[in-house]
């Protein structure tokens, strides 16, 4: 593993784009930048993404540096039909065709064996491609006007929470990259479900809005990797996905993660913040709708209403990234364990945690 340096500087531009009949102008001026093998970040269903030409090893490197993203963390290929599978991939098998026909375009990533074309650089240095096909219609636009594969991480430095808003992309690649494209805030939030289809046993290396019971109706023998479940940073875990090793989404702020009745879960965290406040720090908390109003921290957010996933998933990395701009020192968060979009949800909270969660019993 190594950290690719930026070979120069940027002048960025924000281009907003209305999504009623979006301007050409700046689309053309994204598509100039990208055949030229320099980064665009554009928005997506899930998150904003940080483009370069999949095919072209100066332009992925230029991904890595620009995100100060080691070399061996892959990236994803976002290709505009569905055919590109078997230019990208090689021996693709019968299962990721069929996921590829139900759920793309949409939030559902790939991994099957590559050919030839695409570079290790974008890979990380595996045998192996991760391939979606976005809904959002800018960035479906940008793929197909530009003619190009375009390989596409989330738009934020390494390590820090995934970009929801063009604004989270200025703060994290302003003087990095020559433009992000400004398309308002994401529908999604998360990052998508990736499945690995390269080896015998098909394994759900990422959960994302997609679930595994979702999945499971097209590939009955789906199973999550073992790392994605694992509630600590299990160190004999071998890490499948490169990316599962690094230390992803974390806020500045000390986060912990709170589990148990609500009740007790409150008044747990509220003894947190008292004591946390009398030593002078400033205290945040992440709750929802139902709960926002009994808490005493400096800063409290919600993420909207518990039993809305979708809403709570949404606002996730806009909060984390907020109790950054607030200099929040301590942040404490519920927990929102459920079968559904929840294990994505608390898959992220929990690496921005640093798996740090505590059982409130009763
Ligand atoms: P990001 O684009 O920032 O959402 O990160 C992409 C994720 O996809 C990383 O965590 C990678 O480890 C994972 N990924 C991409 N390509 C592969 C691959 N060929 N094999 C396994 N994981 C991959
Ligand atoms: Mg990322």
């Amino acid at each position: 593993m190594f950290q690719q340096k930026m070979d120069k500087t940027y002048e960025t531009k924000l281009l907003r784009v209305d999504r009623k009949g979006f301007s050409d102008s700046v689309l053309n001026e994204a598509c100039e930048l990208l055949k030229k093998g320099e980064l665009v970040a554009f928005p997506t269903e899930t998150v904003y993404g940080l483009g370069g030409n999949a095919l072209d090893k100066t332009a992925a490197s230029r991904i890595y540096a620009a995100k100060g993203r080691p070399s061996d963390n892959p990236l994803i290929v976002h290709v505009a039909e569905k055919e590109a599978l078997f230019s990208v991939g090689r021996e693709v098998p019968e299962g990721a065709v069929r996921l590829t026909e139900r759920f793309w375009p949409g939030p559902l990533t790939v991994i099957v064996k590559k050919s030839e074309i695409v570079p290790k650089t974008t890979t990380g240095g595996l045998d192996t491609v991760a391939v979606r096909m976005p809904s959002d219609e800018i960035a479906m636009s940008l793929i197909k006007q530009s003619g190009l594969y375009i390989a596409a991480p989330s738009a934020n430095a390494s390590g820090r929470p995934s970009t929801t808003r063009a604004e989270h992309c200025m703060e994290d690649l302003k003087g990095k990259i020559p433009l992000i494209i400004d398309g308002g805030p994401v529908p999604i939030g998360l990052e998508s479900t990736i499945v690995d289809l390269s080896s015998e046993r098909p394994l759900i290396l990422r959960p994302g809005f997609i679930t595994l019971e979702q999945i499971r109706e097209i590939i009955p023998e789906i199973e999550y990797d073992p790392a994605v479940i694992a509630r600590e940073a299990d160190k004999n875990a071998v890490a499948k996905a490169p990316g599962m090793k690094y230390r992803h989404y974390a806020p500045r702020g000390e986060l912990t993660v709170f589990e148990g009745s609500p009740e007790k879960v409150i008044k747990r965290i509220n003894s947190e913040i008292a004591e946390k406040r009398r030593h002078g720090f400033k205290t945040a908390v992440l709750a929802t709708e139902e709960s926002i109003a009994y808490y005493n921290a400096d800063i409290a957010e919600s993420l909207g209403r518990r039993t809305d996933e979708g809403e709570i998933a949404s606002h996730l990395f806009e909060m984390l990234r907020k109790f950054d701009d607030e200099e929040a020192d301590f942040i404490y968060a519920e927990s929102f364990f459920s079968p559904g979009v929840g294990r994505a949800i608390m898959n992220r909270l929990l690496k921005a945690a640093g798996y740090n969660i505590i059982t409130v019993s009763d």
